[in-house]
């Protein structure tokens, strides 16, 4: 097992244990967010036929424009007419193809004696020409990605199918919402945050709860997870505490391949394979087992355009950085000339109002401060 890795090296590892691989075939209407699984070709050239992108009249750009005199007219889904003989004027409407010999349109609003432009004519093949690749596997497909597919001739799509994600929390302290609280007790919240966040990853979240907080008891449902799911997480129990128990039992009867990743907060997360499964172990803290989840399940699990975008931001707040460690502060950003980053409440990792008052994280590198007016890396959250 290795100890205290870089997140780079975390992300090494975890990616040699792919969750996207099996891929399935289905209609585009319901592709949204969901990952490409090869390259998509165009089927047609894009448009198919050179059209006009005006109302007004195809014309040849050799006549006097004096002279010309309106023919017939074409619409949109009009098959091609006839060619284009001199001196006349085809009426054309957006979207219709251009008439063979014409070379040039005139605008309505100019009237039929107006000046001839050819960047009037939307060439065939212009946008994309058949055979070439549209896009790229991995995209994450969007609206305008899936309207792109489907005006190159796409009825259906190739994507990863959907992950299924087991979500253990642990620790006996934990009460689900709604309960009565006893003294010692807290409610467990980050079973909730992992769902909407495996969900939002476009993973089919499964909570699993167990009675009691021991080995027996985790034992038992990591054995259940792993038949029933592609990846395990588990929040809590993987520090240095005598009840740290996810730790203690992938140690000794798991296959572990890291412990603790040189990140705050986040630092002790642990992973490996429990009977062949991805197991990651989160820790329990509220705004950890968020960060980790966003820094090393993201990229593996999904595709980080669903979670944030990567800026750079002026420090309006000094922010702590960490000694061998990439620190990261909740900040929020706002949108001046240049974007701005402040800090706004107390950064305790047990702190989730934090993650709600605030709407990025910094990526402070290892042994850095962020000092006032600097400019520095950060991750603008989609939440
Ligand atoms: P642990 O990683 O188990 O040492 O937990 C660290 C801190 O996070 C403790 O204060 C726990 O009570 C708290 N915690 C652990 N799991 C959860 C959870 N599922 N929801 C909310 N807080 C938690
Ligand atoms: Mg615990």
């Amino acid at each position: 097992m290795e100890d205290k890795v870089t997140i780079e090296r975390a992300l090494e590892i975890l990616h040699s244990h792919p969750l996207l691989s099996t891929k399935e075939t289905i209609p585009i209407i319901d592709a949204h967010n969901r990952i490409l699984a090869k390259n998509v070709h165009s089927l047609v050239d894009n448009p198919p036929f050179d059209n006009s992108s005006i109302d007004g009249w195809a014309v040849l750009t050799s006549d006097d424009p004096q002279k010309r005199v309106e023919s017939i007219t074409i619409f949109a889904g009009d098959s091609p007419p006839e060619p284009l003989q001199p001196g006349q004027a085809i009426r054309i409407m957006t979207g219709a193809p251009i008439p063979p010999n014409a070379d040039a349109l005139v605008m309505v609003e100019d009237g039929l004696h107006g000046e001839a432009r050819n960047n009037f004519i939307r060439y065939r093949g212009e946008n994309i020409e058949k055979g070439t690749i549209a896009l790229e596997s991995n995209s994450l497909l969007t609206p305008s990605s899936l309207a792109l597919l489907t005006s190159i001739g796409h009825s259906t799509v190739s994507v990863f199918t959907q992950p299924s994600v087991s979500i253990i929390p642990t620790g006996d302290e934990l009460v689900s919402p709604g309960e009565h609280l006893e003294p010692g007790q807290i409610y467990e919240s980050n079973s909730i945050s992992l769902a909407a966040l495996v969900r939002r990853a476009g993973g089919i979240p499964n909570i699993v709860k167990s009675t009691k907080d021991d080995l027996n008891s985790l034992r038992e449902i990591f054995d259940q997870c792993a038949e029933s799911s592609d990846l395990i997480l588990t929040s809590g129990g993987v520090s240095m505490g005598d009840h740290d128990f996810v730790r203690k039992l992938l140690v000794e009867e798991g296959e572990p391949l890291f412990w603790k990743v040189r990140m705050r907060p986040g630092g002790p997360p642990i992973f490996g394979l429990w009977k062949g499964t991805p197991i990651l172990g989160l820790p329990g803290n509220p705004v950890s087992s968020y960060v980790v989840f966003l820094t090393l399940v993201v990229p593996w699990l999904s595709h980080p355009d669903l979670f944030y975008k990567k800026i750079r931001a002026r420090l309006q707040s000094p922010l702590k950085g960490a000694k061998g460690k990439t620190t990261f502060r909740r900040i929020k950003i706002q949108s001046s000339d240049e974007l701005l980053a402040s800090s706004l409440t107390h950064q305790g990792s047990g702190n989730i109002l934090s993650m709600v008052a605030h709407d990025a994280l910094s990526v402070l590198p290892p042994n850095t401060n962020g000092e006032v007016g600097e400019l520095i890396d950060a991750l603008w959250l989609i939440d």
